[in-house]
């Protein structure tokens, strides 16, 4: 499949590194307790098949960095700023958790036929401009 797509030729022999994963889907009742802070997995897991759980924990990382900052060198209460990123960022868990679901359900294994046809509708859609822009965006989590 890959030399089909890519053109590439991977050599399978000399692979080894692989590994076994499972999907798990978690969203912790809280991110924030007093002065810690959950960001990244320890915070939220979505899916890895159509996930994006890496970017969504750097998201928590770029929007934490400036309520540290404040709170370490203006000397600034931030105790609400710390409610307000708990709750942003257990909302962007949730809607990234179901895009992650709704992309595990897209690519799932089917019967040949069904697979086929699958396959062809949405090559069709995403030819559409608009449909590849907002594939692209949402991937990306823009
Ligand atoms: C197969 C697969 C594919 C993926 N593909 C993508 C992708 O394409 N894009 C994407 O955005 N995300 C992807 N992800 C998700 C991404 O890997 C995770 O969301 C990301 O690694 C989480 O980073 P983290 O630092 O929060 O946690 P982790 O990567 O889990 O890091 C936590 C670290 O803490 C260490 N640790 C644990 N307990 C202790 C302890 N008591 N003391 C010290 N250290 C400890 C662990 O060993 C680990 O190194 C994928 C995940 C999987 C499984």
């Amino acid at each position: 499949l890959i030399l089909a797509r890519t053109g590439v030729r991977v050599d399978v022999d000399s692979i080894s590194m692989l590994s076994a994963f499972d999907v798990h889907r978690r969203l912790a009742q809280r991110l924030v307790s007093g002065r810690t802070v959950l960001i990244g997995d320890a915070a939220h897991q979505v899916s890895p098949i159509g996930g994006q759980g890496m970017n969504l924990g750097w998201l928590d990382a770029t929007e934490l960095v400036p309520i540290i900052t404040a709170s370490l060198v203006d000397g600034r209460d931030v105790g609400r700023d710390l409610s307000a990123f708990d709750q942003r960022r257990r909302r962007a868990a949730v809607t990234a958790a179901r895009q992650a679901h709704l992309n595990m359900a897209l690519g799932r294994p089917l019967p040949r036929p069904v697979l086929a046809a699958r396959n062809t509708l949405l090559g069709r859609c995403n030819a559409v401009p608009a449909v590849h822009d907002t594939i692209a965006r949402t991937f990306t989590m823009q």
